[in-house]
């Protein structure tokens, strides 16, 4: 039996259930998440001890458990000791599921529903962890290759030809070799990191899951123009919101990045403001600029790359 009669078998089940079956599924990785989120950079084990409240140490019941339920019957507090547990539980829950319903939405009975709920599943609390602790642990960047590993043997296999495999090996050294640059050059202009080595083992990852080389542009123009965009939003609110509170742009970051921006580079590198006196006081994780590139990419690149060579440039060939 090939996949094209394994997926109409599937279909045998009406596909509001399947939605149901994805949504439900995402929920239970996204609980998955949770404790990933929590005990990842604290560096505690993830299978020991089991599911416990932080605060009174009590093990939780098996319906205390339940994703996304027991948050809202709980009413976000715990059972025992009615300490309030972060909302963070609850939306890490909520977009996982979402994130897999959309993938089926999307992509319906084929590998690639598969290949982007793993892509979610792991870019979630990449995102989550990044933010609040700048760092992005080792087993999430290995877990997000071997995925994009397994896919492009298996597409590979699927289409009796090496392209897929090789694709994804090209993709994952330009996207990382063109990162470690940006990381020397930060270092040797601005005598500071401008990225981090896990930025670097992230963009090889990624490039894994891509594997699309011609992505590569596309995905570090989005994520850096993103970031430059978030991060003067945040510098101007900050200060405006405490004028005598200054904020440092991690500037050597951005503005690197927007040496390879040939159409907004000029304008926004002007609004960036560099003061020696405040650095350190203000950092962005960058992770989730990347993966945010990386999705939007991965799933409507082609698009982006025709709309822009057709109206921008005006040279698709019909
Ligand atoms: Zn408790």
């Amino acid at each position: 039996m090939n996949l094209g009669d394994l997926f109409s078998q599937l279909q045998v089940v009406p596909k509001w259930l399947w939605g149901f079956f994805a949504f439900a599924y995402g929920a239970i990785i996204g609980s998955f998440n949770n404790v990933l989120i929590y005990r990842l950079p604290r560096e505690m084990s993830i299978v020991f001890p089991p599911s416990h409240c932080p605060v009174c140490k009590r093990k939780l019941k098996p319906w205390h458990n339940i994703p996304i339920v027991s948050y809202i019957i709980l009413r976000g507090r715990c059972y025992y000791c009615k300490a309030p547990i972060p909302i963070r539980y609850l939306i890490v829950e909520v977009l996982t599921a979402l994130s897999f319903l959309f993938c089926f939405l999307k992509f319906g009975f084929s590998l690639d529903t598969l290949r982007w709920m793993a892509f979610f599943g792991i870019a979630i609390p990449i995102t989550f962890i990044d933010w609040e602790w700048q760092i992005i642990p080792d087993e999430l960047n290995i877990a997000l290759g071997i995925v994009g590993l397994i896919f492009a043997t298996l597409y590979s296999v699927l289409s009796s030809s090496l392209t897929p495999l090789l694709e994804a090996l090209l993709t994952a050294f330009l996207f990382s070799g063109l990162f470690i640059s940006i990381y020397f050059i930060g270092k040797l202009i601005f005598k500071k990191e401008a990225l981090g080595l896990g930025d670097v083992k992230l963009a090889f990852a990624l490039g894994l899951f891509l594997a699309k080389p011609h992505l590569v542009f596309l995905t570090t123009f989005i994520s850096f123009t993103v970031g430059a965009i978030y991060g003067i939003s945040a510098y101007l609110i900050k200060n405006m919101l405490k004028p005598r509170f200054k904020v440092d742009i991690p500037v050597e970051r951005w503005s690197l990045g927007l040496l390879a921006i040939p159409l907004f580079g000029g304008i926004l590198r002007e609004f960036l403001i560099y003061e020696e006196d405040v650095r350190h006081s203000f950092y962005l994780a960058f992770g989730p600029f990347m993966l945010l590139g990386a999705l939007l990419a991965g799933l409507y690149g082609d698009t982006i790359i025709k709309w822009y060579l057709d109206n921008i440039l005006g040279l698709y060939p019909y």
